[in-house]
């Protein structure tokens, strides 16, 4: 990934292993991640729209927290490089400059794990010719 909007991390109780471990979070315009940095457990968010406008508050359902951080991150909207809210959620990620007010959303898309090297259940193997 060349284009480098946000990347910092944050250190919790990961939802998969259960360390408390940094998690590490990128996020450029085509996608965002978090990654537990102990187990390597990805989740990976896709953009849902961008706007300007003002930010609904989200209702955090499940097992994960709601994580309020802020990063610094160069705006794609206004070009100024400096703080951004970002919240993380169960179902969402967004980012928003504290510039101009543009917000990225993302939704959860998918979750796996980097580092399962003895589990291959649930991995379907094409059978042998
Ligand atoms: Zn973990
Ligand atoms: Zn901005």
């Amino acid at each position: 990934m060349s284009e480098r909007f946000i990347f910092t991390r944050h250190r919790t109780r990961c939802y998969h292993c259960g360390e408390d471990a940094d998690q590490i979070i990128k996020a450029v315009s085509a996608q965002a991640q978090v990654i537990c940095s102990a187990c390597g457990a990805t989740r990976i968010f896709i953009p849902r729209f961008e706007n300007t406008g003002a930010v609904g508050t989200c209702t955090p359902i499940g097992r994960y927290d709601l994580w309020t951080l802020e990063a610094d991150g160069r705006c794609k909207n206004c070009g100024v490089a400096g703080p951004h809210d970002l919240a993380i959620g169960c179902n969402h990620f967004t980012t928003r400059c504290r510039n101009c007010g543009y917000t990225h959303f993302y939704r959860f898309n998918l979750e796996y794990m980097a580092q399962c090297p003895l589990d291959d259940e649930g991995v379907s193997v094409p059978p042998e010719p």
